[in-house]
């Protein structure tokens, strides 16, 4: 016996993962009702999408009027904000929330969701580096599952499945390594914004590319695994791997080593969590390739180097502090991301500056949520203030 159809809601719909949902969504029309949306500015493919698939509560969280008129006339009876976010993610006839919003904004609906009982399949970063553990408490409290979404963290999920946690030696999440990955040390200070965001396999937004360029993602995903497999920092590690076939693996205590393989494709672990614990054959839906083996050749390994990827070991140096650290380094980041592709500071820049103000930070233990967003905000001005003499 299986439970289909899901019904789904959708934060950030109009997004790259809200997109790609979508499109599974429609790939089997027998398996999933989409029942709300929401999306941020985007509100003329939100309309679209609302009508395609016939949701019954969709919102918007623009703050712009101009948008916000412009919602009011596409969307009649469109919720508004992160209440008009927590309607969608909490509405009675959801059994599924996909969360696919980017930054802050996801947090507070989806703990919400949570407790409404919402099962998660979770796409968004912020929520468990900074909030992993109000998140896997809540969760654990009302018996809700969270399903990764996200190419390394439905491998390892994959992985898991069938074994047990007391006989894993430790995850090993792979890295692309971004354009940088061979570039001469001494060269990576003049690097630009331009040449930085020319990603070789994955075709992402900004913000992510230069966090893959330095690595910062992948120390992100670190706490992420933390926190959804319940497994201490020290048994956890990244690998380079240039191709982006193996997604992650996991090692056992007798040595044995299981990986996920596939051609790089986001629309796999999107279909994996809305369908958990079972597979749809997606032959003939044109959305997953098949991989064929001679043609992938060669893979090639190598080893995460430190002193290129400084902001790898500042994640993992985060997470292991716990408290508000985590929620420091990513605002920190996101400040030093934005000053790097304004082109006021250089790319090693983007590590030194987060370095600094982690030093600088006083960190709270087991913050709430307003702890957390408090330890942004002061992040966010430090790093500003920092680079501005930096630049002087
Ligand atoms: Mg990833």
């Amino acid at each position: 016996m299986n439970d289909f159809p899901r019904r789904i809601a959708i934060l950030g719909s109009t997004g790259s993962i809200g997109r790609q949902t979508l499109d599974v969504v429609r790939c089997y029309p027998e398996h999933f009702r989409v029942i709300g949306l929401a999306a941020r500015n985007n509100v003329a493919l939100l309309a679209q999408q609302a009508r395609e698939f016939g949701a019954q509560v969709i919102a918007t969280t623009a703050d712009d009027p101009a948008i916000q008129e412009m919602a009011a006339e596409l969307l009649p009876g469109a919720l508004h904000g992160v209440e008009g976010l927590i309607a969608v993610a909490t509405h009675p006839e959801v059994d599924m929330v996909v969360v696919g919003t980017s930054g802050l904004v996801g947090i507070h609906p989806t703990l919400e969701a949570v407790r409404a009982g919402k099962t998660i399949a979770l796409a968004n970063k912020e929520t468990l580096v900074m909030a992993g553990h109000l998140l896997t408490a809540e969760a654990r409290r009302h018996n809700v599952a969270i399903y990764p979404v996200d190419s390394e963290h439905s491998a390892i999920w994959q992985c898991l499945r069938g074994e047990r946690l007391s006989e894993v030696r430790r995850l090993i999440l792979t890295a692309s390594g971004g354009p940088f990955r061979d570039y001469p040390l001494e060269r990576l200070a003049a690097v630009t914004a331009e040449q930085a965001l020319a990603h070789p396999t994955w075709n992402m937004g900004p913000k992510v590319t230069i966090d893959s360029a330095t690595l910062m993602n992948k120390g992100l995903e670190i706490i992420e695994a933390h926190w959804l497999f319940d497994i201490p920092y020290h048994k956890i590690e990244a690998v380079i791997h240039h191709e982006s076939i193996v997604h992650s693996m996991v090692e056992f205590v007798d040595g044995s080593i299981k990986m996920q393989a596939s051609l790089p494709n986001m629309h796999l672990p999107i279909q994996d969590a809305l369908s958990y614990p079972w597979r749809l054959d997606s032959g003939g839906t044109g959305l997953i390739q098949e991989l064929c083996w001679p043609e992938v050749g060669t893979l090639h390994f190598a080893a995460v180097d430190e002193r290129r990827f400084p902001c790898f070991a500042l994640a993992k140096e985060a997470g292991m502090r716990g408290g508000t650290y985590p929620s420091v380094l990513v605002s920190a980041d996101e400040e030093a991301v934005t000053l790097f592709l304004a082109g006021r500071i250089g790319l090693v820049q983007i590590g030194e500056l987060i370095d600094r103000v982690m030093q600088r930070h006083n960190s709270i233990a087991a913050p709430d949520l307003e702890d957390i967003l408090g330890a942004c905000a002061w992040a966010r001005a430090v790093c500003n203030e920092l680079a501005t003499v930096v630049s002087h």
